[in-house]
């Protein structure tokens, strides 16, 4: 890497499901998902820096990348190109090469960096992140030495080719997701919610998850798919941390306590703290979300919580938060 290498750089937010239904198993082994995600301001962001080396006409146009861990490494090695930062912008180089272009421009090197801030496999989506900001960051670096860029509509389709929460993670914002998860609708919200996310040190495999809930539900018919989303909408639109903390549902949670009864305790100390509206297990898990009452009892919640679990990482943030979008 030269000295003063131009550098194209992007972030995105994490997220956090304010509602994850989970529909009854199809026949293909899919759920059909509703989901509402928030964004939240614990951002991700990634930079391509151009490499002083010879253009390329074919194959990829990325030499490497170094993940900076804000939050704890995994045991398992990422920067690899199935990493999905790294196969975002092969994505966007491959749809541009294949767009018709009269001339397609040979492209310099990149190597890319990531600044992680977002838990691994915690069930916040920050690959997902790293994803949609790689996909501003690569379409930046297009307009550059291409002269044209793919534009939002484009790094949509490619974001849902990537996975299903990318979608979500170029978007940002409020959002209701079908399908996949990835069929997006903007929510309307009022105001900001303020969070504390903890990460317990135990692993839930996200088809396992699903997997056991399938089998819970067999054993018990009470356990039946919760689709709706409008006292969440409704909370929401009001603004009111304890009306949306009592709307919040997660169907996965109960597959999550199930195979990992460690949750059951946090979620039951941290949902009796003062100024939580509510503590439920994000997505597929392990990562806890508390819901607070303010800013100010978010700050208070975050340090109980240090005190309580030191061995556990934990962060506070903010939402809605935008999605991706180029950073300096
Ligand atoms: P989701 O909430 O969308 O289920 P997650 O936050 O639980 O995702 P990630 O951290 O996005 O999980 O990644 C899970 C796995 O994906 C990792 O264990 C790793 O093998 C692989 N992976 C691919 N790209 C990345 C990336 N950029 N960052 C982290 N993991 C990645």
């Amino acid at each position: 890497m030269s000295n003063g290498a131009q550098r194209f750089s992007a972030s995105a937010p994490g997220k956090v499901n304010l509602h994850l239904g989970v529909g009854e198993a199809r026949s293909d082994g899919y759920h059909d998902l509703v989901s509402v995600f928030q964004a939240v301001d614990r951002r991700e962001t990634v930079t391509l820096v151009v490499q002083d080396a010879p253009p390329v006409s074919t194959g990829s146009v990325v030499t490497g990348m170094t993940t900076t861990f804000g939050v704890r490494c995994p045991e398992e090695h990422i920067d690899a190109p199935f990493n999905l930062a790294w196969r975002a912008v092969d994505a966007v180089v491959d749809e541009y090469r294949r767009s018709g272009a009269e001339v397609v421009t040979a492209l310099p090197p990149v190597h890319i960096e990531v600044d992680k801030q977002v838990f691994v496999a915690g069930g916040m989506a920050g690959g997902s992140a790293d994803a949609a900001a790689a996909l501003v960051a690569a379409d930046a670096y297009l307009a550059e030495f291409a002269g044209s860029e793919l534009g939002r509509d484009t790094l949509h389709r490619l974001a849902a080719q990537l996975g299903a929460d990318v979608p979500f993670s170029l978007m940002g914002g409020t959002a209701l997701g079908t399908g996949r998860g990835d069929e997006l609708v903007e929510m309307l919200t009022r105001g900001s919610t303020h969070w504390v996310f903890l990460n317990p040190k135990v692993g839930i495999p996200t088809g396992q998850a699903f997997g056991l809930l399938d089998d819970l539900r067999h054993n018990d018919p009470a356990l039946v798919p919760r689709l709706g989303t409008a006292t969440v909408a409704r909370a929401l639109t009001r603004g009111d941390a304890h009306e949306l903390g009592r709307a919040m549902h997660n169907d996965l949670e109960a597959a999550a306590t199930t195979m990992r009864p460690i949750l059951v305790e946090i979620l039951a100390f941290a949902g009796a703290l003062p100024g939580v509206a509510r503590s439920m297990v994000s997505g597929s898990g392990p990562t806890i979300a508390l819901l607070c009452r303010d800013a100010a009892a978010a700050e208070q919640v975050l340090g109980q919580v240090r005190e309580r679990y030191p061995d556990y990482e934990s962060f506070g943030a903010t939402g809605p938060s935008p999605g991706a979008q180029a950073a300096q």
